[in-house]
């Protein structure tokens, strides 16, 4: 139980914004969010999955394979060590079934300390062989997603990781089968590029950075002044990127929500319906009530 080592903790660490000195113990017990001033602190990979699956349903996948150096980059195997020593992972992310809410699902949550998340063949190879597994066996994916992009260690094959991940998501999704992404702090490059905007549904947590290339960048090629908060989750949400915002301690209730409402044995005669195409903007933020208010606003939708 990764998640019970957290909240036992008295180590003292200090908040990534506001650098005030915080309990460990005292984070956790939060979500991982600074009590001072807010702040969306990184949570490590498998507490996330504790926090977010159902008590001792995780069953992992691939938990044992770890990088080569398919290019021979200097000094990556270094890197790739020093990686798996921080984080305790042995690559950017943790894949395979879990049970959320009781709704049986593939989960794949992406490690921000791996390498800054960064996608390579293997994280590719993971979350691709995922969607095929829940082909297999006719189970929805939920995914978080946390990445600086691709990762420049592995060069061109780190971009084909894009097409891969998309062409199984296409099959995933031709299957008739549910899929849906939160992006986290930060999601950026390709992933963000690829699997983490191909969602049927996407939500993101509050204040986190979620864009393709940097902002600075963006400026110099196109010579203006872009808007303050530009590549904010809200600034995602305003324009159409995301379809909502959630906090941490409402994510596991609306994810299940979201889950049961889309799964076979759902109690209602309504089929399995893509929410942004039924642009369910505005529904109370209640989510405790969500799942009956999103299905009388499916049902208002049909009838009309
Ligand atoms: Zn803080």
């Amino acid at each position: 139980m990764v998640i019970e080592e957290y909240l036992a903790s008295t180590k003292e660490v200090t908040c990534e914004k506001c650098k005030e000195p915080i309990v460990q113990g005292a984070l956790a017990k939060n979500y991982f969010v600074c009590p001072k001033c807010g702040k969306y602190n990184k949570i490590p990979a498998r507490a996330r999955v504790e926090l977010i699956t159902d008590d001792g349903s995780f069953k992992e996948l691939w938990q044992e394979v770890v990088t080569g150096n398919p290019i021979d980059f200097p000094e990556y195997e270094e890197k790739s060590t020093k990686a798996r020593d921080t984080s305790h992972e042995n690559e950017g992310v943790i894949c395979g079934t879990a049970k959320i809410k009781g709704t049986e699902c593939c989960i794949y949550v992406m490690e921000p300390k791996f390498m800054m998340g960064s996608m390579g063949t293997i994280v590719g190879d993971k979350i691709a062989a995922l969607f095929e597994y829940a082909i297999e066996h006719g189970l929805p994916v939920v995914g978080y997603a946390a990445s600086g992009g691709a990762r420049m260690q592995e060069g061109m094959l780190s971009l084909m990781q894009m097409a891969k991940v998309s062409g199984a998501i296409k099959l995933h999704n031709d299957a008739g089968l549910f899929y849906m992404v939160c992006v986290t702090d930060p999601t950026t490059g390709g992933v963000t590029a690829s699997f983490a905007m191909l969602g049927d549904v996407i939500i993101g947590e509050p204040g986190a950075l979620v864009g393709f290339a940097g902002k600075r960048v963006i400026e110099q090629v196109t010579g203006e002044t872009l808007p303050a908060g530009f590549q904010s989750a809200e600034f995602q949400l305003e324009n159409g990127f995301l379809d909502d915002i959630v906090r941490r301690n409402d994510q596991r209730d609306y994810i299940g929500a979201m889950l049961k409402i889309h799964s076979s044995d759902n109690e209602s005669d309504m089929p399995r319906m893509r929410f942004h195409e039924l642009h369910l903007k505005g529904h109370e933020t209640d989510y405790k009530n969500f799942a009956s208010n999103a299905f009388a606003r499916l049902k208002e939708i049909i009838h009309n």
